[in-house]
């Protein structure tokens, strides 16, 4: 026998768990991971580059600990994309949303404290929560993925979490959640605690609606998070972002490392958002082939949660694993979350989804 993880004195709960990870397959159309599929325009590229090689220049040096200049940025792209006015004290940033969530829970969960997330929902939420020490608390939704608002404040007031997570538009889903939804859920965690309501916009910038940004306003308890993984095209860079009341973002730095984000990391995010404009030419294309997917798979005869993101749920299947599977076998990788009866599928270039549509359309033929 070999040794291995579990002959290691490793923490209880991490025992007998697989990392999280969706399967990096080397197939023809990959449309798995809610990657933007396009890129990064040539102009970008030479940006990053000569941006980079300044900031080599210093690598003798830690970088800028507080990433000033990059959240001035950020908030500047937030201000003028939403009309709410925030500034550097109101954002912070971290690799990837990952890392943003991850501070978030190490500051306001840990042990002895919980958290709740409507489910399914990005299931990362209630994995960070683990690692952090986080109990978690699974809450319900409708059967047509909508949050059940009665139960889910009967759950906050019962549970009296320390965190609740709002995910809009949610993953694996797609639906954005209305912000009257985002506000009962709020009223009811501060009167049952009061808790942090973490609201996640990894893909708002695909919504149909309105960022919920504006909700921040006299709503201290409030996050925002963001990512630049989605509609920045930027997945491979890791960087992540929150906006919230100041006091979060001063809260978050007890349980940051020192010099989290790389200089590197700094100069690619910046050079990045200089072309916030062209970036988001390619988000509308983006949404126009979203809303294709959605008409061409209820036209071939699927059923589709409504979709607010760059991806598309669609079902309903006897045995969900078993179609991933041939649609796999036609060349296309979609993602099989684990909802049952459902699977999920990225909006990819033109070409791609056509692929995929012409392969579900096989599977369908078949399963008919
Ligand atoms: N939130 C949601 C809802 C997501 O789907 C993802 C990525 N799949 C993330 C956060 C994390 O993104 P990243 O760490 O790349 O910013």
């Amino acid at each position: 026998m070999t040794f291995g993880i579990d002959d290691l004195p490793v923490r209880d709960e991490l025992r007998g768990k697989s990392p999280y990870g969706a399967p990096q397959l080397d197939v023809p159309v990959r449309l798995n991971t809610n990657e933007n599929p396009y890129p990064l325009p040539e102009a970008l590229v030479e940006r990053i580059a000569e941006r980079v090689r300044e900031a080599a220049r210093d690598l003798n040096r830690y970088p800028d600990r507080d990433a000033v200049e990059l959240r001035t940025g950020l908030a500047e792209y937030l201000t003028n994309t939403s009309g709410h006015p925030l500034d550097v004290s109101n954002v912070w940033a971290a690799n990837g949303s990952n890392e943003v969530i991850q501070q978030l829970l190490q500051t306001f969960g840990g042990p002895g404290r919980t958290a709740i997330g409507f489910e399914p929902s990005y299931s990362m939420h209630g994995l960070i929560a683990r690692g952090t020490g986080t109990g978690w608390i699974s809450g319900p939704r409708h059967e047509d993925f909508t949050i059940d608002v009665p139960a889910a404040v009967r759950a906050i007031a019962e549970h009296r979490p320390d965190v609740v997570f709002v995910t809009t538009p949610n993953n694996p889903t797609g639906n954005a959640v209305p912000p009257e939804t985002v506000l009962a859920l709020y009223e009811a965690a501060q009167a049952a605690k009061p808790s942090m309501v973490v609201v996640d916009e990894a893909y708002i910038e695909f919504s149909h609606g309105a960022s919920l940004l504006p909700l921040l306003d006299g709503r201290p308890n409030l996050v925002v998070s963001r990512t630049m993984s989605k509609a920045f095209g930027a997945a491979g860079l890791r960087l992540g972002y929150l906006a919230a009341h100041p006091a979060v973002v001063d809260a978050v730095q007890l349980v940051r490392l020192p010099y989290h984000l790389s200089a590197v990391t700094q100069a690619t995010a910046l050079a990045a958002l200089e072309h916030t404009d062209t970036l988001l030419k390619y988000v509308e294309q983006l949404k126009t082939e979203r809303d294709r997917l959605v008409a061409e798979l209820r036209a071939i005869g699927y059923e589709v949660t409504e979709s607010d993101a760059n991806f598309v749920q669609f079902g309903r299947f006897a045995d969900s694993h078993a179609t991933w599977r041939k649609i796999l076998d036609r060349g296309v990788l979609v993602r099989d979350n684990g909802v049952p009866g459902w699977l999920r599928v990225t909006a990819g270039t033109p070409e791609e989804n056509d692929a995929f549509l012409d392969a579900v359309r096989e599977v369908k033929k078949e399963q008919n």
